[in-house]
């Protein structure tokens, strides 16, 4: 399984696997890598006849519980690549097993591209999609927007075609589930004609950034910002169609110009040498400088000299898929670092509250400390997915006892 963080396999599960960070570990009763959909499918079945539970994985990067399970875990990573596709409408059916960074070079050759990436591209485009994961840009929707389509496991091991004409509910359901409907095998995903970006970003201090954001936020494709706690400088990164670019120079340092297709400049980090944790709340757009100004206080004010990491500040565009974190609300992303050999969790949780206070949704992938009760209040479709995953999995056969506390189910 390559890029995934273990290699162990049914066969020598000797070993507690892990996490990206290193932070979650857990032994899974059987690690199944199958061949085919047919083989998922049959695996399901049986999980269903045992009375077994069955968790999906990905490239296991996210630092939330939502693929642990001392059951049975399954990696899709042999239902991989370019399936049928169309360049001419930009749409791709491909394995839900696929890294973002191997399937955009199949795209590429087949003249298209993802819309947009988060800061790595080495998730699955099952565990991209499934958690919401995004990029930055007031026009840029999270990744999960892409899914069209394709084709799902259900809970009783039958392969379902999907649809979003002929299902939208379903898909809006679908989309942001982090496999509690489901298991995704392969997926159909709107794309874009393949296009070069040029990248640009440009260091100056926070207020000069704050006073010029509305509009570094609306003139650039994707936007977004690095503070660095310790200097009290920002680094902001600006990506668009070349020719389009603005010229910053008037005040601010240009440190980076690159310019190629989409997923060779939007993803920075391919090898991060320090492994972290992550917390990662939205907010509307509208309340982003209001929450940033109180993290920013309170972080000078007690973090400064324990925490390095530089805070994140992010856009996306608001969408409609049930569980996700711009539901209903153009946003902007907060993250918060540390090093995940350090403690964090007094750092996130001193901070937590702020985010909170200003309507924030948790990234599902993420470093949170919110369960069922509060997290209804955050999602008006909140009771109609809870209904949805009933019928489809009415035996709790994708749920483990931290996605039955998580959703209250
Ligand atoms: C270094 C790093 C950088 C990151 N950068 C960003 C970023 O820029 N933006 C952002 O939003 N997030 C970011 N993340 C979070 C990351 O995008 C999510 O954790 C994402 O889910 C990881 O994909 P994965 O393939 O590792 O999925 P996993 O972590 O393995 O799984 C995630 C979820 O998806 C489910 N799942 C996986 N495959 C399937 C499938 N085939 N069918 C149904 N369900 C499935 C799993 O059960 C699980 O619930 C980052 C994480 C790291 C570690």
């Amino acid at each position: 399984m390559p890029n995934t963080p273990w290699s162990a396999t049914s066969d020598n599960l000797d070993q507690d696997c892990h996490n990206w960070s290193g932070g979650l570990r857990f032994r899974p009763s059987r690690l199944e890598v199958p061949e085919s959909e047919e083989a998922v499918a049959a695996l399901v079945r049986t999980a269903a006849r045992q009375g077994r539970c069955i968790r999906p994985v990905g490239s296991a990067h996210s630092s939330s519980e939502i693929y642990l399970t001392d059951d049975i875990l399954v990696s899709l990573a042999k239902i991989r690549g370019l399936g049928d596709h169309d360049a001419q409408r930009h749409r791709a059916t491909v394995g839900a097993g696929s890294q973002l960074t191997e399937l955009s070079k199949e795209l590429q050759a087949a003249g298209m591209t993802l819309s947009n990436f988060g800061d790595v591209a080495t998730q699955t485009v099952g565990g991209a999609i499934g958690t919401g994961t995004h990029g930055s840009g007031r026009n840029s929707p999270n990744l999960s927007m892409m899914l069209v389509g394709g084709r799902l496991v259900t809970a009783e091991g039958e392969i379902r075609a999907l649809g979003f004409d002929e299902e939208p509910d379903l898909l809006r359901a679908l989309r942001v589930s982090f496999g509690t409907l489901g298991i995704l095998t392969w997926a159909t995903l709107e794309l874009e004609p393949l296009h070069d970006l040029h990248r640009q970003e440009w260091c100056l201090g926070f207020e000069p950034c704050m006073e010029a954001l509305d509009r570094l936020s609306r003139e650039n494709r994707n936007f977004d910002f690095y503070w660095y706690p310790r200097s009290d400088e920002v680094k902001i990164r600006c990506l668009n169609t070349p020719g389009e670019e603005k010229d910053y120079g008037a005040f601010a340092r240009l440190a980076k110009d690159e310019t190629g297709p989409p997923h060779a400049v939007i993803p920075q980090h391919s090898d991060l040498p320090h492994r972290f944790e992550e917390m990662e709340y939205s907010i509307t757009a509208e309340a982003g400088t209001e929450c940033l100004g109180k993290l920013r206080a309170r972080i000078k004010e007690r973090w400064r000299r324990w925490v390095g990491w530089r805070l994140l500040y992010r856009y996306i565009k608001a969408d409609d898929s049930w569980l996700s974190e711009a539901y209903g609300r153009d946003s902007v992303s907060i993250s918060l670092h540390q090093n995940a050999t350090l403690p964090y969790w007094d750092f996130f949780l001193d901070l937590e509250p702020i985010m909170r206070d200003h309507g924030g949704r948790p990234h599902w992938a993420k470093k949170h400390s919110l369960r069922a009760a509060e997290l209804k209040s955050l999602y008006p479709m909140w009771d109609r997915f809870l209904a949805l995953r009933q019928e489809m999995d009415p035996h709790g056969r994708f749920l483990t006892p931290y996605l039955r506390r998580l959703l209250g189910c």
